[in-house]
């Protein structure tokens, strides 16, 4: 069965990842499935070609950026890289990683606290990492949060910062 079939085998048309979902529905929908399933469910969550990724690419893509997409080679498998240049770049969904700068990131699921909470401390504690060993082998580590993406001058400052840096 694919994570797909697990989490939504009564709703086939509801694609499970960050971006697709509003996190609302995700979480009263895992708070009725067991531990278990759960975290089946959750292991399969990658965030991979969510709304605000597709934006940014989009984005950067049509002014000219070039980039490989998921590198696993890579520490936490950043979203985009930018290889010449040496950055790294993760689109985070607001919920998912704690965004400090949105209520999304603010908000608390009322329901199964002590399984949410720790899931997404989880989530924050592993982003640092990343950003450290990726910084540690070289790299610029670049974040933009799913509230960014929204507005066209966030993704313009993103775009300037790539361009700015010197890939000598
Ligand atoms: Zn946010």
């Amino acid at each position: 069965m694919t994570c797909y079939d697990l989490a939504f085998r009564n709703r086939g048309d509801m694609p499970l990842s960050e971006g697709h979902l509003f996190p609302g529905l995700l979480v009263n929908y895992m708070d009725r499935v067991s531990p278990s399933i759960r975290s089946r469910i959750m292991g399969c969550i990658r965030g991979k070609n969510t709304q605000p990724e597709l934006r940014t690419r989009k984005y950067l893509y049509a002014a000219g950026c070039r980039y490989r997409l998921h590198d696993s080679r890579l520490s936490g498998c950043p979203d985009l890289v930018f290889a010449t240049k040496r950055i790294c770049l993760f689109v985070h969904g607001c919920f998912w990683h704690g965004c400090p700068k949105c209520s999304d990131g603010r908000r608390k699921p009322k329901s199964n606290r002590d399984y949410w909470l720790p899931k997404i401390q989880g989530n924050r504690q592993r982003d640092r990492q990343h950003v450290s060993d990726l910084r540690a082998a070289g790299w610029t580590v670049l974040i933009i949060w799913e509230c960014e993406t929204m507005d066209v001058k966030n993704l313009e400052r993103l775009l300037k910062t790539i361009l700015r840096k010197r890939t000598w």
